[in-house]
């Protein structure tokens, strides 16, 4: 939608935290940008989260949870100051990071990512952290100075908040919420919209106190909602966006928000994952009841669904989040209850078995009762050992398994120790003196990351074959474009040899010296990928690696792979597929690019670039920004 005539003026939705971190600010921005993207409108995002640290793929999973990994990698440097930029005035925070830091905005918003010409409509920046944080006031106050740069009309300030309520006179609190709207508005920030967090709807004198002592004419309540999916659909049964519309002055060329699909969706998922009481929803109970007897009476299908996922950070799934989702985008999909068993790799080793039987034995028991395995990336050999006895567990019994990137890896070792009998088969992340080394380092000189080797963003698969499995899972794209984070990958030396014995590279790189896609071909579902599909998994557009899965855990592979169209010569080479920074990535032509819920799905007009400014002032700042729309 164009929003007027001339050169189109971006409009701007800053989504900012207060009280406590938590809130759901993320979910809060993606819901945003969902009922915008209902209206009409194209939206892309930012994603600013102050670490110091100048590379984010190395922090923790158990202190952030996972590292999301975006399309460029997610890895860029300024470095004003050392090229001499500031010719050796002294570098302050007001106004050379600030003002840096709203062109980068300025400069991100811009580029169109959803595979349309020009640059989207709205662009919806979520701020981490929550106000008040030393961290974040560089950004806070480059947002105060970017409000007023880019003008009333443009920009539509929400404060995400919390209103506890006080259990034992079930009273719902203001002060805390008034307090941090006091410390956005002394940084120059004014909040159009307060979106408070709480357990219930707000009551209506608790909103007009908001709104009194707040000055904020819009209180939306965030109450509980059964699952995430709710949430655009509470924004819009509130009116958020008449009142995000009116700010940014788009009223006259919005349409009524259809989210229709996303309803249905959301709905389903309700009903996949709680039972539902026979009071409050007859209806939806007895449909449920005709769906089970259908199924068992004539179909025979599963409704729930068991994913054992091996890996190693299993006690802290939010390391694991993306994984999760986009399991769960696949089993709604096909209508099944997801079921995830957590299993730490290494209660499957032998030495497990020694030390703590029982823990053995209740891991096994755990992954001898999965429909599916999963076994995730990771770095490091903790686990390892674990991870190829599931791989070969599943091999064996011919139970459906996905490896993803350290998965895939070990799904070759695996395979290589069992079947071409080379017991000491390793990678050299782990073994760097095995005699057969099936997994190797192979960095790829990024010019773009600080002395990076690792491969990272995203990379372009070629398929070998059309009649694998994961070729027509993809809908039999000649090749498609998925997000990597590696540094070890399969031997080319080895490959001949791996492929003689019965397993197939499937992808490759344009180079045919990376292997991206392993499959068994004579196994019901068996693969592996180099990269990491489940980041481009979305809510109605499930990743298709994991469709696969889910639907061969279930029996119903066959019936997916037939229900796919197969459009004819697709095998198409085309020119290189460029990497790096986000400029170049927008050049990439529309046309043939897998979009399977990725950026260049123009119904799903979600940015996926990040940035990461470094200032060299003594101390790094770090701009990390990602897009996570659509996320829920
Ligand atoms: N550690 C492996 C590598 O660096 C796998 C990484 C991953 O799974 N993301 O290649």
């Amino acid at each position: 939608m164009n929003n007027g005539g001339g050169v189109k003026k971006m409009k701007y939705v800053l989504v900012t935290g207060g009280v406590v971190s938590g809130l759901g600010k993320g979910v809060t921005a993606s819901s945003i940008g969902v009922l915008l993207k209902a209206c009409g409108f194209r939206v892309t995002s930012i994603k600013i989260d102050p670490y110091l640290n100048t590379d984010a793929g190395t922090m923790s999973p158990f202190e952030h949870g996972e590292v999301f990994v975006l399309d460029d990698g997610g890895e860029a440097v300024i470095d004003k100051e050392r090229r001499g930029d500031y010719l050796g005035k002294t570098v302050q925070v007001v106004p050379h990071i600030t003002d840096a830091i709203q062109e980068w905005i300025e400069r991100v918003a811009m580029i169109p990512v959803d595979g349309q010409p020009g640059p989207a409509d709205v662009c919806v920046i979520e701020l981490g952290g929550t106000i008040g944080d030393i961290e974040s006031m560089p950004f806070t106050e480059a947002l105060g100075q970017f409000s007023y740069r880019v003008g009333a009309g443009n920009f539509c300030l929400i404060h995400v908040s919390l209103v506890p309520v006080l259990s034992v006179v079930g009273e719902q609190k203001t002060k805390p919420t008034q307090h941090s709207v006091r410390g956005l508005r002394s940084l120059g920030l004014t909040p159009n919209i307060l979106a408070c967090r709480s357990t219930l709807a707000l009551e209506e004198n608790v909103k007009q106190k908001l709104s009194q002592f707040c000055h904020a004419e819009n209180i939306i309540t965030l109450y509980d909602v059964p699952n995430i999916w709710h949430l655009p659909l509470l924004l819009k049964d509130q009116k958020a966006h008449e009142a995000i519309l009116g700010a940014l002055n788009l009223h006259g060329i919005a349409r009524e928000p259809n989210l229709k699909e996303w309803t249905s969706r959301a709905e389903l998922c309700d009903m996949l994952l709680e039972p539902v009481g026979p009071s409050k929803f007859l209806f939806t109970y007895l449909a449920i009841v005709a769906m089970f007897c259908l199924r068992f009476m004539y179909l025979n299908h599963k409704l729930q669904v068991r994913i054992a996922i091996v890996g190693k950070y299993t006690g802290l799934s939010d390391s694991y989040l993306s994984l999760l989702k986009a399991l769960l985008h696949a089993s709604v999909s096909l209508r099944k209850k997801l079921v995830v068993d957590w299993i730490p790799a290494s209660d499957l080793e032998d030495e497990t078995a020694k030390e703590n039987p029982d823990v053995y034995k209740a891991a096994w028991k755990l992954l001898k009762g999965s429909d599916g395995v999963l076994v995730p990336g990771g770095f490091g050999d903790r686990g390892v050992e674990g991870k190829i006895l599931a791989a070969k567990y599943a091999r064996e019994n011919r139970i459906p398994f996905l490896g993803i990137c350290l998965g895939m890896q070990i799904a070759v070792i695996e395979f290589a120790r069992s079947i071409l009998g080379l017991q000491d088969a390793n990678s050299t992340e782990f073994d760097p003196d095995t005699k057969n080394p099936c997994v190797i380092f192979m960095p790829e000189g990024s010019k773009t990351h600080l002395g990076g080797t690792m491969r990272l963003g995203s990379r372009r698969t070629y398929f070998q074959a059309m009649d694998c499995k994961s070729a027509k899972l993809y809908g039999n794209r000649g090749f498609i474009d998925e997000r990597h984070r590696h540094r070890y990958e399969v031997n080319p030396d080895m490959v001949s040899r791996l492929e003689d014995a019965g397993i197939s590279f499937t992808g490759k790189d344009e180079t045919c010296q990376r292997m991206e896609i392993v499959e068994l071909p004579n196994h019901p579902y068996y693969i592996g990928a180099q990269f990491h599909p489940e980041f481009k998994s979305r809510p109605g557009k499930p990743s298709a690696l994991f469709l696969g899965l889910i639907a061969a855990a279930c029996g119903q592979l066959d019936s997916l792979l037939h229900a796919h169209k197969i459009p004819n010569g697709m095998a198409k080479k085309v020119s290189l597929y460029q990497n790096g920074n986000a400029t170049k990535f927008a050049k990439i032509p529309a046309d043939g690019i897998y979009s399977n819920c990725n950026e260049l799905d123009p119904g799903d007009g979600k940015g996926e670039q990040s940035l990461i400014l470094i200032f060299y002032t003594g101390l790094p700042v770090v701009i990390y920004s990602r897009t996570i729309l659509s996320k829920p």
